[in-house]
C-alpha cells in the first residue's frame, strides 16, 4: 500500500493574502507560503516519520481542533472560521474551534507578521502552531496550511512527480533547491489517487524562482479550475486523498 502524500511533523510555510488574490496580483514568484523560509517553503519539521500512515499523526475521527490567536481582528477570525467550516466539505474532516477538546491536541493559529505562512505536518500532540501572517489569509492558503496539519506534504514531493512535472533547478534560488526534493513511497503516498496538478498542495510554476523563469512545469496538459499552484479550494482528488487517509 502506498503511503500518503504527507508526512508528519513538518511545519510548512504558507502564505496568504487577506481577501482572495489572483495569481497575477501575487506576482511572479509564487505564493506567500512558498516563501516563508521554512522547510519546503512552509513546513516546520520536528520529526520525519512515515507520513500519516502512522495513525498517531492523524487526528482521531478526522476532528481537528483549533484556536485562533486574539491578535487577529474579528473580521479575520470570522473569515478563517468560515473557510474551515466550508473548505473541507466533501471530506470527513471536521475543523472545530475549541480550547479543551481533542484531548489537548489542537492547532494554535497565530499571526506573527514575520513568520509568513507555515504549519506543522500532521498531529504532533499538544498545541501546535500554524502561522497566518497578513498575506496568508486567502482561502487557498488557509486551507493549504490546515491540510499540512492534517498530514499532507506538497504534491510535487511525491515519488512519481518526475513523470508529471519537470523541475528546473537552474532557475531555483541558490540554497533553496531542497524545496524540490522528492520522497520515497515509504514516506508519502498518493493513496492510489495519482498525481494531482490541481491539488491545493501543489507549488506554483515559479515557486522559489530566482529569475522569474519556471521552476515546476507540468509535462501534461492540465485542466484545473485554478492556475496550478493557486487553488483556492480542495480539488476533487485532494478530498479523495483526505478521505483515504482518514479512512472515511
Ligand atoms: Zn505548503
Amino acid at each position: 500500500m502506498k503511503r500518503l502524500l504527507l508526512l508528519l511533523v513538518v511545519v510548512v510555510n504558507c502564505v496568504t493574502s487577506v481577501p482572495l488574490k489572483s495569481s497575477m496580483e501575487r506576482g511572479l514568484r509564487g505564493n506567500p507560503w512558498e516563501n516563508s523560509g521554512k522547510f519546503q517553503g512552509d513546513m516546520v519539521f520536528s520529526r520525519k516519520r512515515n507520513g500519516l500512515i502512522d495513525n498517531y499523526y492523524r487526528w482521531p475521527y478526522g476532528k481537528i481542533c483549533y484556536t485562533i490567536s486574539p491578535g487577529f481582528t474579528q473580521p479575520q477570525v470570522d473569515h478563517i472560521k468560515n473557510v474551515y467550516a466550508s473548505g473541507f466539505s466533501g471530506t470527513c474532516i471536521q475543523a472545530v474551534e475549541c480550547q479543551d477538546c481533542c484531548n489537548g491536541d489542537y492547532v494554535y493559529i497565530t499571526n506573527n507578521p514575520e513568520d509568513g505562512c507555515y504549519a506543522i505536518v500532521g498531529r504532533v500532540g499538544g498545541p501546535q502552531q500554524l502561522n497566518l501572517a497578513l498575506n496568508c489569509l486567502d482561502a487557498g492558503t488557509i486551507l493549504h496550511e490546515m491540510t499540512h496539519a492534517l498530514g499532507f506534504w506538497h504534491q510535487q514531493s511525491t515519488p512519481e512527480r518526475d513523470d508529471y512535472v519537470t523541475i528546473y533547478l537552474e532557475n531555483v534560488e541558490d540554497g533553496k533547491e531542497g524545496n524540490f526534493d522528492k520522497y520515497g513511497s515509504d514516506y508519502v503516498s498518493s493513496f492510489d489517487q495519482g498525481y494531482d496538478y490541481c491539488s491545493i498542495m501543489h507549488y506554483s510554476q515559479t515557486a522559489f524562482s530566482k529569475n522569474g523563469q519556471p521552476t515546476v512545469v507540468p509535462k501534461w496538459q492540465t485542466s484545473c479550475e485554478y492556475e496550478i499552484g493557486y487553488a483556492q479550494a480542495l480539488s476533487a482528488v485532494d478530498k479523495l486523498k483526505i478521505n483515504a487517509m482518514y479512512q472515511c
